[in-house]
Parts: C-alpha cells; sequence; structure tokens
C-alpha cells in the first residue's frame, strides 16, 4: 500500500531517460557526431524514428505528424535511407549491431513496402549480426497484412499504444480504437511472431475513473501482454499545444492519479507481472523480468530496458543517440533533417559530453530506478542528506551507510529520490511533468 505525501511529490522531476537529461542538450561542435559514431566499439543497438501517424493524438508530445501527404512521407524516407548508408559508412570495422528498435510515431502508419525497404537498407549497409527487431504500432493502421511483414522482417517485439480501453476515455484523447480492433490486432502480432507483446496504458486521462483503469488492466492481462507499461498522462499545454484539446477541469486531481498508479500497481503484481522500476510491469518469463531480477535492467532513451550495449545510434529527425561520453539528438525539424541528410551529413547538431561527473552520477540515478538500491560516495551523500532525510523519515528510503536503497512502497517517489543526484535541476530550470 503506498502513502500519499503530496509535498514529497510537488516539485516535477525528469523521467532520466539519460544524464544529464535532452533538457540539459546545449549546441555540439560541428564533427562531433560523426567522430563520436566512427570511435564505436563492440555491440551497438540502433533506434529509427518514423514522425509519422494515421491521426494525432491530443495528449501526445511525440514529435510526429499526420501521415496523410505521401510524398512527404517518401521524402523523409529517402533522408531516413541516406542517413543509414552514412552511418554505415562510419561504423568501424568489427562492431555489431545486437538491436533494432523502430518508434516513432507509428512505424506502422508508412506501408509496409517502404518498410521493408528500411529493413533491406539496414541489412546492406550495416554490420548486423543476428539483432533483436523491435516495434512501435498503432492499432488503428494495423492490417493483416503487417503481421506477415513483421515475420519476413525477423520482428520479435512489438509494442501497441492502447492507453485505454474505455470508449470516453478514448473519444476524450482522440483516440478511438475498439476491443475488436485490439483483439484482432493482437491476432495478428503473435501470429507475425510476436513473443514479447508489450502494451502501453495511461492513468491520469480525461473522465478516467478507478473502474475504468481497473477494466483496461483486466483486458490487458487477458490479451496475454507480456509486458504493461503504465504511465501517467502529463498534462502540458505550454509545452505541447494539442494538448489544449484535453480540458484540466476533466482530469484527475494528484491524489487521484496518486491512487491510480498505486491501484496499477496492486493488480499488476497481484495478477502475476513483476513490477519493472516505477511504471512497467512484466511476466516472468519475459527478457524484461529475468533482466530485473539478474539485476541487468538499464535505462535508455527508450525506457526501462535490457539492453545491455553501451552505444544507442538514433536515426531519423529527433532521434537521440547515447555513447557513454555523449548524448546527441538529430535535427528536430524534418525539412532540416532532409537537407543535411540528404547531403551526406549527420544532422545531430545539439547534446551534451559527458564528463566523467555525469557518467558518475548517471550510473548512481540509472541503479535507483532500475534496480531500487546503490551505494552513494561519501561527498555525493553530503551534498543531499539533509534533503534525503524527508524521505528516509517518512521510510521511503533506507540509508545504511552509503548503501541507499528504495523499499517498495517508496516506488512512487523513486524519480524524486533520484533528482537529488541531478546536478543540473539548480541550474536549468525546466518544467517537467509529476513524478507519478
Ligand atoms: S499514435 Fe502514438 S505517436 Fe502517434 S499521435 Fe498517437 S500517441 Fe502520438
Amino acid at each position: 500500500m503506498w502513502t500519499y505525501h503530496p509535498t514529497l511529490l510537488a516539485t516535477p522531476v525528469p523521467r532520466y531517460t539519460s544524464y544529464p537529461t535532452a533538457a540539459d542538450f546545449g549546441p555540439l561542435e560541428p564533427g562531433t557526431i560523426e567522430r563520436a559514431v566512427a570511435s564505436a566499439e563492440g555491440d551497438i543497438s540502433l533506434y529509427l524514428h518514423i514522425p509519422f501517424c494515421e491521426a494525432i493524438c491530443f495528449y501526445c508530445g511525440c514529435n510526429t505528424a499526420v501521415s496523410g501527404k505521401r510524398a512527404r512521407v517518401a521524402a523523409y524516407l529517402a533522408a531516413l535511407h541516406q542517413e543509414i548508408a552514412t552511418v554505415g559508412s562510419l561504423l568501424p570495422q568489427g562492431t555489431k549491431v545486437r538491436r533494432i528498435a523502430f518508434g516513432g510515431g507509428s512505424p506502422n502508419a508508412i506501408l509496409t513496402g517502404e518498410f521493408l525497404g528500411l529493413v533491406d537498407a539496414l541489412h546492406a549497409h550495416l554490420p548486423l549480426a543476428a539483432p533483436e527487431w523491435s516495434i512501435e504500432l498503432d492499432p488503428r493502421s494495423l492490417t493483416a497484412e503487417w503481421s506477415g511483414v513483421l515475420a519476413s522482417a525477423g520482428i520479435t517485439r512489438a509494442s501497441m499504444g492502447v492507453q485505454t480501453f474505455a470508449a470516453h476515455c478514448q473519444k476524450a484523447i482522440g483516440r478511438e480504437q475498439s476491443l475488436t480492433m485490439i483483439c484482432r490486432s493482437t491476432d495478428w502480432l503473435r501470429k507475425g511472431g510476436v513473443t514479447s507483446l508489450n502494451f502501453d496504458l495511461m492513468y491520469g486521462l480525461p473522465h478516467q475513473s478507478e473502474a475504468d483503469l481497473e477494466d483496461s488492466l483486466e483486458m490487458t492481462r487477458k490479451l496475454g501482454a507480456d509486458r504493461i507499461a503504465v504511465f501517467g498522462y502529463a498534462h502540458v499545454p505550454h509545452l505541447v499545444p494539442r494538448q489544449t484539446m484535453i480540458r484540466e477541469a476533466d482530469l484527475p486531481g494528484a491524489a487521484a492519479r496518486f491512487t491510480m498508479a498505486g491501484e496499477a500497481h496492486r493488480i499488476l503484481t497481484a495478477g502475476g507481472y513483476r513490477a519493472i522500476g516505477f511504471d512497467h510491469f512484466a511476466l516472468p518469463h519475459d527478457s524484461m523480468a529475468l533482466a530485473a531480477r539478474a539485476g541487468r535492467l538499464r535505462r535508455n532513451f527508450q525506457g526501462f530496458t535490457d539492453d545491455p550495449s553501451e552505444v544507442l545510434i538514433g536515426m531519423g529527425a529527433s532521434a537521440i543517440s547515447g555513447f557513454p561520453g555523449l548524448h546527441a539528438q538529430n535535427e528536430k525539424h524534418t525539412a532540416t533533417y532532409r537537407q543535411l541528410s540528404e547531403v551526406g551529413r549527420l544532422s545531430a547538431s545539439h547534446g551534451i559530453a559527458r564528463s566523467a561527473e555525469d557518467q558518475r552520477r548517471g550510473a548512481l540515478i540509472e541503479a535507483l530506478l532500475c534496480q531500487g538500491e546503490a551505494v552513494v560516495p561519501d561527498d555525493l551523500l553530503a551534498q543531499v542528506a539533509g534533503r534525503l532525510a524527508a524521505f528516509t523519515d517518512e521510510g521511503l528510503a533506507q540509508l545504511r551507510g552509503n548503501h541507499l536503497a528504495i523499499p517498495p512502497h517508496g516506488l512512487p517517489y523513486a524519480r524524486v529520490i533520484a533528482a537529488l543526484f541531478d546536478a543540473y535541476r539548480a541550474a536549468t530550470p525546466r518544467t517537467f511533468s509529476s513524478a507519478i
């Protein structure tokens, strides 16, 4: 049972898919990303961003646009093909691509032939070493044809955006998809060879009750999702203008959101799922659950992951690449991205060089969020002691010597506790989402 301490959740904090976070990125010297790709070593992972969707959901903060203008999609994909070739020409001998993820947007908003063209380009230009393939999918644009396409591409992991099964909530967020559509999509994905299927769900949606959330969780469980992500809707219309379509007055309050998050945790863990970090759940056989149990869970730009690679190369507009010493984000505007890519240049001009101190603090934050514990160096402990006491006094964190642990009932406070070790937060004021 989680206890609500509103004052401890009052400060919005980052989700820490990286440290330093994207909010702390600044201009990079020309040639930085090329040098980083050219010095990559060992196993690497790839992420390809497809910034198109069948329709845009009111709540979405992603860099995406409607896929209706075919010429625009084709021009973008031509630039992506060029970027694949450029990255392939820079990667040193001996590197091996072990994972490839397609995200967006909705990768299935493009034509199946266009998708297979990208898969062929990856095979042609990059050192693939029997990689594991994954994809994010929108059930509204999924067809039976995609089942065969996923099978021929060898995709075994898929994540489907569902958010809620409640029709009145779907209407309020501009994402209407029937139960039949979700069931049919699940069937197609399983037939296409997907062995690890994730459903994205949300709490804190307009007009959403606890019973609505409970129904969605139960339906997801019955459909056999191997993984479930349960995200809190972050209402920040000043940052995401399309969210003005959602009325603040229709949203559950902070206390109701806290209860919903706690209920999701209780229902899913009682239903056989293992809690992964602060917002994911996985069945015990799933590789994410196995990684969590073995202490191998990581956090990267895609969220919680069992990917052990230190190098993730993002391709496509706004995609972020991560190297031990650098984070770099591709040009966000698709027109500029296309212009740069078409002349064989990589477009990442913003990011941050990760100092040894960044890497030390980043490892600590990642350990707290993924393993729920970390050994804190003396100097960092001295810096946070006063603020950490607010959490240890309530039993939400436990400190024994230098060993800091977040017990299960401290989980909703994990991001706030991790943020104590973020050296940038005081320096870079910015609005993040609430911690729960
Ligand atoms: S389908 Fe996904 S990426 Fe596209 S608008 Fe909706 S939430 Fe955003």
